[in-house]
């Protein structure tokens, strides 16, 4: 009989770790103890394995190994940018890859995170969009990503990671059970704050919903790059499932659940969605729902010709928004020589392969 696959030590919500352990320990007749000392090793030791455990004695890391494993990222390529953002390539144990990026500011260093391979979401200024769905990925592989990133950044930066967002690769709110999974172990279990925790969508309705559900301040980061229908169903195909009203009354009950806070990302395409009347039903939604702006210079893809505003354009937007009472700032495009934008280090690694497969053939 083939044996069960091992549970991911990473995977579990941080009662569901104990939970587990306790009953592991209790029939191995080991102390209640060992329990805090593999949580310890976890969450403030950052270990990549079980052997890391070397408190443990060797024949209970053994028989943890048996039942239990612990998802591992291989560094595929780390790419450290002039401004200083990091962007990691990992790959996943089937060969998939995922990515994620370090981004420091004089008060913060924040770790934008990837949530699926790929994405089927079909955003078309976006890269991870044009490169199309491989698969969710599990809760660990969501939080190895950020004690991987960690490990890294207290090694060469000589600093902690402060704020998440999930930004990275794919649709957070499309691989919703991974995803809660994952926000209770950064807050519990590594003790992230909530309020550092940004949870970004492009309006996937039920997820803001049950989000809003959560007791926990998680913040909320809304894509929605066009303020009105026709042209967000240009640019974000989901307004046919979810459209614009819909995505509205689920931030209001977002916003009504109290102390939680909403942000909109506007990325700003030259001739696309950066005409002057624009502004107007731009502001209306904000308002509507006590959001900030974040007005973002778009950077371009592979698979688009589309150029980003120009700059007095996009300073324009901002004044315009804040003359109508809507906090709005300008967002600096980091990590540009890195291609350190959503998806793009993937989708250029996949357009350097597609290139050389069509020259061999
Ligand atoms: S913008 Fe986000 S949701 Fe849209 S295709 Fe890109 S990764 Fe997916």
């Amino acid at each position: 009989m083939s044996k069960h696959p091992n549970t991911d030590l990473l995977s579990l919500e941080p009662e569901g770790l104990v939970r587990a352990l306790e009953s592991h320990f209790r029939q191995r007749d080991q102390p209640v103890y060992r329990i805090g000392q593999v949580r310890r090793w976890l969450y403030e030791g950052l270990s990549a394995s079980i052997d890391e455990m070397t408190d443990l004695p060797l024949s209970e890391r053994d028989a943890l190994k048996h039942f239990f494993t612990l998802t591992q990222l291989e560094k595929a390529r780390v790419e450290v940018s002039q401004d200083g953002t990091v962007k990691h390539l990992w790959r996943l144990s089937d060969g998939e890859f995922v990515e994620s990026v370090l981004i420091p500011t004089k008060k913060r260093l924040t770790l934008c995170i990837s949530s699926q391979a790929g994405c089927a979401m079909g955003c078309t200024f976006c890269a991870t969009g044009w490169g199309g769905f491989q698969r969710q990925l599990t809760a660990g592989e969501i939080v190895s990503q950020y004690a991987a990133s960690r490990r890294w950044a207290e090694k060469h930066l000589g600093d902690t990671i402060s704020n998440i967002v999930y930004m990275g690769m794919g649709e957070p709110l499309s691989n919703r059970k991974a995803v809660h999974h994952s926000l209770s172990i950064l807050n519990q279990g590594y003790g992230v704050g909530a309020r550092r925790i940004t949870v970004s969508t492009v309006g996937v309705v039920p997820g803001i919903l049950e989000l809003a559900e959560r007791p926990e301040q998680f913040r909320l980061a809304l894509s929605l790059h066009a303020p009105i229908s026709d042209l967000r169903l240009r640019l974000i195909p989901l307004e046919k499932r979810h459209p614009l009203p819909e995505v509205l009354s689920a931030l209001k009950r977002f916003n009504e659940s109290g102390g939680k806070r909403i942000t909109f990302e506007y990325t700003m395409i030259r001739g696309v969605n950066d005409a002057s009347e624009l502004i107007a039903p731009l502001a209306d939604l904000a308002l509507s729902v006590g959001a900030y702006v974040n007005l973002i210079p778009f950077n371009p893809i592979p698979y688009q010709n589309w150029e980003s505003s120009e700059h007095h354009r996009i300073k324009d937007f901002a004044k315009n928004l804040q003359r109508r009472g809507v906090p709005a700032a300008i967002r600096e495009t980091r990590g540009q020589d890195i291609d350190a934008a959503c998806g793009q280090l993937r989708a250029h690694t996949l357009v350097q392969l597609e290139g050389s497969r069509e020259r061999e053939h």
